[in-house]
């Protein structure tokens, strides 16, 4: 099947077959209330999509379910228009940090050789090469001197920085990050989202779910809202309205908030 999509301004951009992620019908439950409940998502190849919308609104789900984590009771995920399990490697995903829990010791270069799985091959025999794109990965958010250090004994916002080593080893096309900025000091938040944005450049795709209203509008292209069910999805300016706010976090949320998405 092959459906042209349009835009919020009318042009045809892509088929559905060539979108980087494309979620139909997708609704996930852990009991009898659905997390996620029937919704349909397609990501923008290149772009740098934001899911927003209330704590327990399914964004977390969302991504799990896209990636096959957890099992739908119905729907579906697409990666560049193939079924998830033949593209999931083109996939890098960097879990909510919290979920993390390091109860051995690893060191930072194991944490980032461990997204070159894929290339060390059956006997995982790490040779120079791999090491050096390692530390390449490790350079690239900032975190090169540490390599040899115990992922337990870093600060919060420098694992979130070696996950994201970790995903830039896999060379991957689409990233998919949850909240990759809670939490985390502002020298990291500035290294995470300069390494999103080369990422961007080079014409990869990203998506975070992110909390922090007030930087959607200098961080993403697009968003999608959701509480439950999907509320909107399209460009910043048209769709990070007061209004889609309103709807996705059911009108709890303050005025400041607001001004961020008029602003
Ligand atoms: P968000 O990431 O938007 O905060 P989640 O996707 O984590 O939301 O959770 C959506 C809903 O599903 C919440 O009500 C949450 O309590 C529930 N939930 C999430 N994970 C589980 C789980 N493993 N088992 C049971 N319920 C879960
Ligand atoms: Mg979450």
């Amino acid at each position: 099947m092959t459906l042209a999509l349009a835009t919020d301004h009318g042009a045809v951009v892509q088929t559905l077959n060539d979108s980087p992620l494309a979620v139909r019908g997708m609704t996930v439950s852990y009991g009898e209330k659905p997390a996620v409940f029937s919704v349909d998502m397609t990501v923008r190849q290149g772009a740098m999509t934001a899911i927003i919308g209330p704590n327990g609104a399914g964004k977390s789900t969302l991504l799990k379910a896209a990636l096959g984590v957890v099992t739908p009771l119905a729907g579906q995920a697409t990666v560049f228009g193939k079924p998830l399990a033949r593209e999931r490697h083109r996939i890098a995903y960097v879990p909510q940090r919290a979920s993390v829990d390091w109860d051995f010791p690893t060191r930072v270069i194991d944490v980032v050789l461990m997204g070159l799985y894929r290339e060390l091959g059956l006997l995982r025999r790490v040779r120079a090469r791999h090491m050096d794109k390692a530390m390449d990965c490790l350079d690239r958010v900032g975190m090169r001197d540490f390599a040899d250090r115990q992922i337990g004994q870093l600060s919060g916002g420098q694992q979130q920085r070696v996950f994201l080593a970790r995903a830039l080893a896999q060379s991957a096309d689409l990233y998919l990050l949850d909240e990759p900025f809670a939490g985390v000091d502002a020298a990291t938040e500035k290294a995470i989202i300069d390494v999103l944005k080369a990422l961007k450049d080079a014409g990869k795709t990203v998506v975070a779910v992110h909390h922090d209203l007030a930087t959607v509008a200098d961080y993403f292209d697009d968003v999608f809202l959701i509480n439950t069910r999907k509320v909107a999805e399209g460009s910043v300016d048209t769709t990070f309205t007061a209004e889609n706010l309103n709807i996705a976090y059911g009108g709890r949320l303050a005025g400041a908030q607001l001004e961020a998405a008029a602003g």
